[in-house]
């Protein structure tokens, strides 16, 4: 199971492509107010790293927070991603890639936020804002 997936993808118009590596093909979807907002729904991606993109020129990067940016295409306004501004990691909008086919959805995180008028039958992890923060805080500074 940890055989390294190597994916591609692209946004919408195909200003922007992607090469990305990952080990899991794993989608988190985060349910919080900055997310929705950003998406007009939930955001779904699949942690990745080794990304390198084409079209670079076109990804335009606003800072949502002190540790994390996201990216989207200038062009046609496709998200692309989430990441925290000192790692390698980015979190890759999952509707992206070219093949979805072994994409699972595993976890679900600030499932506190998540309005009443949706919910995934998936069955997958669960963590709320709180529980989320807590494993990540040690590290982000
Ligand atoms: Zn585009
Ligand atoms: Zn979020």
């Amino acid at each position: 199971m940890s055989e390294d997936l190597n994916l591609t993808g692209r946004c919408m118009c195909g200003a922007v492509t992607f090469t990305a590596i990952a080990e899991k093909p794993s989608v988190v979807v985060c349910h919080c107010d900055m997310c929705r907002r950003w998406s007009a729904g939930p955001f779904m991606a699949v942690g990745c790293q080794s990304v390198t993109f084409e079209g670079e020129e076109n990804v335009s990067r606003i800072r949502s927070s002190d540790w994390a940016e996201r990216g989207f295409c200038s062009k046609c306004g496709s998200n692309l991603f989430y990441h925290v501004v000192e790692s390698s990691d980015y979190q890759i909008a999952a509707g992206l890639f070219d093949d979805q086919s072994n994409l699972r959805l595993s976890l679900q995180v600030f499932t506190d936020a998540k309005p009443e008028f949706y919910e995934f039958s998936n069955q997958t992890k669960m963590m709320t804002g709180e529980e989320l923060i807590a494993l990540f805080s040690p590290a982000a500074k």
